[in-house]
């Protein structure tokens, strides 16, 4: 299937998840997973009329959305991968959501970044909600503390929380966990669920899915 042809289809499935459990499709947002893709992959859903895209790497994103910034102007860049302190004045200046906060280093160097640069980005904290000791995130008991301390100590508003629940487990008590964590930070964004339970997690009130190869095919 060509891309835009994909795009309808998964369209028309958060469509359905959202009337199984009587929410508005608007109150999803559909974040188109680029990484590994080429801008020939990327631009059909541009014309298409798709305006939202993810990026795990910071780098690889420089290399190709500058220049598709310039020609489709209202482009919303997300960040879904780990941030490096190194890398936060240029993830600063080209995303306008990271869903990755999970540490007080990165909190103060994003503060520093988007008042040097007068460029506020959307934030959310990444959780690892497995408690796997390869992934990023913040543990769930430490995260209402530090969502707390992004706000009274860095003035930082976080906006929602983003989990990637381990491979091999069911991931629905993971969205729920994220959905009951998010409940007590009283934050307002859920980014979770990928191409294979997207449909599960909008079940669990994501806010924002974050859709890779079900959209551009295998990596
Ligand atoms: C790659 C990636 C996705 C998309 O994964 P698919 O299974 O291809 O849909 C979602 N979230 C994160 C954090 C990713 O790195």
């Amino acid at each position: 299937m060509a891309g835009h042809h994909r795009l309808d289809d998964i369209h028309q499935r958060i469509e359905k998840s959202c009337a199984n459990c009587d929410r508005s499709p608007s109150s999803v947002s559909l974040i188109a997973v680029s990484k590994t893709f080429d801008t020939d992959a990327i631009e059909p859903l541009l014309v298409a009329g798709h305006r939202v895209f993810g990026e795990n790497r910071v780098q690889e994103a420089q290399t190709k959305w500058p220049a598709l910034k310039e020609r489709y102007h209202d482009i919303e860049l997300h960040l879904i991968g780990p941030l490096q302190s190194n890398k936060t004045a240029d993830a600063v200046a080209l995303f306008d959501v990271i869903h990755t906060v999970d540490r007080p280093k990165i909190a103060r160097s994003l503060v520093k970044e988007m008042e040097r640069q007068q460029k506020p980005c959307r934030l959310l904290v990444q959780v690892n909600t497995g408690e796997e000791p390869q992934k990023a995130g913040i543990p769930p008991r430490e995260t209402l503390s530090f969502v707390q301390s992004c706000k009274n100590e860095h003035g930082l508003a976080i906006e929602g929380l983003m989990a990637i629940p381990p491979f091999e487990e069911n991931p629905g008590p993971h969205f729920a966990l994220l959905r009951k964590l998010a409940n007590e930070c009283r934050v307002r964004h859920l980014s979770m669920g990928m191409s294979a339970d997207f449909e599960t997690a909008i079940e669990f009130g994501a806010s924002m899915v974050r859709v890779g190869s079900a959209l551009f095919g295998d990596r």
